[in-house]
């Protein structure tokens, strides 16, 4: 069997072998949704796996196989979940996901827990499985779990966002399908990404201009047709290569204060 980063892909010795040597456990979080015309709908949960598991390797931890479905979709950050493809979890559901992942993996033996998120709308659900995840531990007579929060884009520095974004940044929410994400998807996923398919006549609108509010029922034409929040059109593999080793960079460096890895 090959060494590898990926839980899925390690037998049960090995991780039992890694976890009594304090691995940290990496949780990937992510979403099954609409990313436009030239994208696959994975983004979220592929593109968290990749980084959860480049950031795994450079600490010696283990990468679980993603939570593939995401809280529902917003108009402001993903689009909206009226679009089709997008299958989202209520945040209930995603609560109850992350608890009994988190709390599975503890008892296992895990006592460093990294979720990573990739889906703007997950953040807070995800906080509130942890917690509760760790509320049910101490019940259990388990009271020396740690758990680290984060979503990766929030590691990429200001001087690099300059660096890619000459034309000025609109903000993580916006980046739906945007430069980052695709440019991540050329350099990690190339097969699933068509720049051929960003078609000028639907890819109007970009950056999308929203609300400061959120309206439900959802307003369906306040969403760019195309689905994506902000222009593909600079995105390279270049500059993914930059994204993913600055994100890597300093969410280890993180990841080391947090945990002394
Ligand atoms: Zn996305």
């Amino acid at each position: 069997m090959k060494d590898s980063v990926y839980m899925a892909e390690m037998d049960a010795f090995t991780y039992r072998e890694k976890l009594a040597k304090d691995a940290i456990v990496f949780v990937p979080v992510g979403a099954l949704e609409q990313h436009g015309s030239h994208m696959a709908m994975c983004v979220d949960a592929y593109l968290t796996k990749a980084m959860a598991g480049a950031t795994a390797e450079k600490v010696g931890g283990i990468c679980a196989e993603p939570i593939i479905y995401g809280f529902k979709s917003q108009q402001r950050s993903g689009g909206g979940f009226h679009l089709t493809g997008t299958t989202s979890l209520d945040g209930s559901t995603l609560i109850a996901i992350v608890r009994d992942i988190c709390r599975n993996i503890a008892e296992d033996g895990a006592r460093k827990i990294v979720f990573m998120n990739g889906h703007y709308e997950n953040y807070q659900f995800v906080y509130e499985g942890v917690d509760l995840a760790l509320r049910d531990l101490r019940m259990e007579g388990i009271d020396d779990v740690e758990v680290m929060l984060m979503s990766y884009w929030d590691f990429v520095d200001d001087k690099t966002i300059e660096e890619l974004y000459p034309e000025g940044f609109t903000g993580w929410d916006l980046e739906h399908a945007g430069v980052m994400e695709t440019s991540l998807m050329l350099l990690l996923y190339p097969d699933l990404v068509d720049m051929d398919r960003i078609d000028e006549e639907l890819y109007v609108g970009l950056p999308a201009v929203l609300p400061n509010y959120d309206v439900l029922p959802i307003k369906p034409e306040y969403t760019p047709p195309s689905g994506c929040l902000s222009h593909p059109g600079a995105s390279t593999k270049e500059k993914g290569e930059i994204l993913r080793d600055v994100a890597v960079k300093n969410m280890v460096d993180a990841i080391e204060k947090e945990f002394g890895a």
